[in-house]
């Protein structure tokens, strides 16, 4: 019988902030490539016919305003790592709404709103299928909410209890006791041998240390001889007494 530990729980991987920073903060954040997307304004630019190669929505042929090369000055774009957007077309590739200032996540090449992210990528608990924000349990590798790690039999939860598993399922110390611990022939409670519970074992019966007595006078057979009389055990005397 072996008792399983919980491993520590694991918080949200998911904690997203947005700042608006000055353009020196911006420029020293893209020389160390750092994790920030920056988002700007076309500026009015010289009708020289070179500088209009700089910019390529990274939608391409997807471009939400149908040419990827097109920049309106006064309008905005997004510039993420390597890649630059439309303001527009810098949105969640699954619902498609545009991610403006709030949080995105990137994964690959796709950029998602962190709601979607979520939906998408979040641990979620084996037996509900919700997501688990904060605070989970991970039994045998899998995720739980705390909540939701409750004994097989009696629903009690189990995170920070000790517990005991069989067949994979997890029973709190009482349930285990009762429905799988074997049970005294006397008083049918069960012999859980947890903190050294003596008992007696006869044939495929077992008895309480205590409740180990003499059907006919109760004394005690522990260390003693024993009949059995049906169901009963007797005493040697009680027995002798019995066949006179
Ligand atoms: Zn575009
Ligand atoms: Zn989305
Ligand atoms: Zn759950
Ligand atoms: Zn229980
Ligand atoms: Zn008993
Ligand atoms: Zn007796």
């Amino acid at each position: 019988m072996a008792t399983d530990v919980l491993a520590e729980k694991f918080e949200s991987r998911l904690h997203l902030t947005t700042k608006t920073v000055g353009e020196d903060r911006i420029k020293k954040a893209k020389e160390n490539n750092e994790d920030v997307a920056v988002l700007s304004t076309f500026l009015p630019t010289p009708d020289d016919g070179k500088s209009k190669s700089a910019f390529e929505c990274a939608l391409k042929e997807g471009c939400l305003l149908g040419d990827p090369k097109k920049m309106i000055t006064g309008t905005k774009k997004m510039e993420y790592k390597t890649r630059q957007w439309h303001e527009k077309c810098f949105c969640c590739c699954v619902c498609k709404t545009a991610i403006g200032t709030k949080s995105f996540i990137p994964r690959e090449q796709e950029i998602y709103c962190a709601t979607c992210y979520e939906e998408k990528f979040a641990t979620r608990c084996v037996k509900c299928n919700k997501i688990i924000t904060s605070g989970g349990v991970t039994y045998k590798n899998e995720p739980w909410h705390r909540e939701c790690f409750t004994c097989t039999h009696c629903n009690t939860s189990l995170a920070g209890q000790r517990f005991t598993s069989r067949d994979e399922k997890p029973y709190c110390a009482d349930c285990f006791g009762e429905l799988f611990a074997k049970r005294c022939t006397a008083c049918s409670k069960p012999i859980t041998g947890i903190g050294g519970t003596r008992f007696i074992s006869f044939e495929d019966r077992h008895w309480h240390n205590d409740c180990f007595i003499c059907a006919s006078c109760k004394t005690s057979l522990v260390g003693r001889g024993f009949i059995t009389d049906a169901d009963d055990i007797i005493c040697p005397e009680c027995a002798k007494q019995k066949l006179m």
